[in-house]
């Protein structure tokens, strides 16, 4: 293969032949492509695009790079949801033992944080022990066993997204919706699903700023996702706000425990309960979504979902003593601001592009490959917006590596917030759902 004539062709605006982006893909996971070149080429797509045919090929080869899971033959639906990423979302961690507890086997592979948004891989490692790298027949056992596995890529599970997910996030090649889509869908692919359901985000701090931009990549990812025998959804989520009141990767496990105890916001909460009664629909579980979301919710007040979570988390090396001393902490980072309101009114806006932003540059996301990322920063307690506010009322409470980190960024939490004298519209959360 000659890489360079690959990526004039492709500067060309050319269309890459399958056989072709099938070598691509095993060299750069083999290591025979530099990272400079394979970042050339990302950008070269990045403005030219890939077609629905060349799309499906990067898709599959990524999704080939490594393993297919096998699952025994099990009346248990293979289920499983994904985000585009957003601030704040960690709707992840409450769905998978909720699921696990309706029935489903959910074998989820997820990813770090990517630019401003925050990953699932990165939360779960702030839990004492707890490894994401789990080899594919570990990760399959425990899916039969206790019915969810929370892992991420490794060597053998799609290593090609591994790479690859890593540069896009260092050479602002991200939001691509053909490089989108293959992420994604590999992933998903590699994990042998009967369903799936995407949350496909637009706003201030998603991938996609337009509801249309969004529209196109739900319609990419559902349509390729069905093609290659997975009954896929998405649902349009709006992100212009942070979902729930926390964003940071620690702070998230603790308002995802919270939302497991019933105590959760509400947004987060909604969409939990929204991503499982379409699975339970889409299986055939349940007729429509009024019953599914009844059942959801009712399965998510048992208190089932959080004792499965411990289970979860025990299968996956955690100490659970480290983890509930860690939850009991009010703090863990070691610097730590309340930010408060300077008037009176209601809360209009909090902008999540501001939040996404301050909390990776407090350390809990990347600027470069090689960061390491402080699991205890960031932010909670955030006001939302429609409630009400008197002069000196909690803002946000901001957590840092030390304290004058966190008196520094103070400034920037406030100004995440717009105050007014009337109550804003409340604005939806979901706003369609593409079949
Ligand atoms: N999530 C992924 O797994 N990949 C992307 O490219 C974006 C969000």
């Amino acid at each position: 293969m000659n890489f360079l004539s690959l990526l004039e062709s492709k500067r060309e605006g050319q269309t890459l032949a399958p056989a072709q982006i099938q070598e691509i893909i095993a060299a750069y996971t083999a290591g025979r492509i530099p990272d400079y070149q394979m970042a050339a080429l990302l950008m070269a797509i990045f403005f030219r695009g890939l077609d629905p045919d060349e799309t499906r090929a990067w898709t599959i080869a990524m999704r080939d790079s490594g393993d297919i899971l096998q699952f025994p033959h099990d009346s248990r639906p293979l289920a499983d949801k994904h985000s585009t990423g957003g601030v704040g979302d960690k709707v992840s961690l409450p769905l998978v033992p909720l699921l696990a507890c309706l029935g489903f086997r959910v074998p989820m592979i997820s990813g770090r944080g990517l630019g401003l948004t925050g990953g699932t891989l990165d939360k779960l490692e702030s839990i004492p022990g707890f490894t994401t790298a789990l080899a594919p027949d570990r990760l399959v056992r425990q899916v039969q066993e206790i019915g969810c596995a929370m892992g991420g890529q490794t060597e053998r599970m799609v290593p090609a997204d591994k790479r690859l997910y890593a540069l896009r996030d260092v050479t602002a090649t991200v939001p691509s919706i053909p490089l989108i889509v293959a992420s994604i869908l590999s992933k998903k692919l590699a994990e042998n699903l009967d369903a799936l359901v995407l949350d496909v985000k637009f706003g201030a701090a998603a991938f996609m700023r337009t509801a249309e931009q969004a529209r196109e990549l739900a319609q990419a990812m559902v349509s390729l996702g069905r093609q290659c025998g997975v009954n896929t959804r998405a649902l349009l989520t709006s992100m212009d706000t942070p979902l729930g009141r926390a964003a940071g990767n620690w702070l998230e496990i603790r308002e995802s425990v919270a939302c497991l105890e019933g105590h959760g916001p509400s947004d987060l909460e909604q969409l939990v309960l929204e991503c499982t009664a379409h699975l339970l629909v889409q299986t055939g579980r349940e007729a429509d979504l009024v019953q599914a979301r009844s059942q959801a919710r009712i399965c998510l007040a048992s208190g089932q979902p959080r004792r499965k979570w411990d289970e979860m988390l025990a299968a996956q090396g955690a100490d659970l003593r480290a983890f509930e001393r860690k939850l009991a902490l009010d703090h863990t980072a070691p610097g730590m601001v309340e930010v408060k309101a300077d008037r009176g009114g209601f809360v209009n806006h909090c902008d999540a592009r501001i939040i996404g932003e301050l909390v990776r540059d407090l350390g809990g996301g990347r600027l470069t490959k090689e960061t390491i990322i402080h699991p205890e920063v960031g932010v909670d307690r955030l006001a939302k917006p429609g409630e009400p506010v008197q002069v000196g009322a909690l803002l946000g409470r901001l957590h840092a590596a030390d304290q004058a980190q966190a008196e520094a960024a103070a400034s920037r939490l406030r100004a995440a917030f717009t105050i007014a004298d009337e109550r804003p519209k409340p604005a939806a959360l979901i706003v369609q759902m593409i079949v």
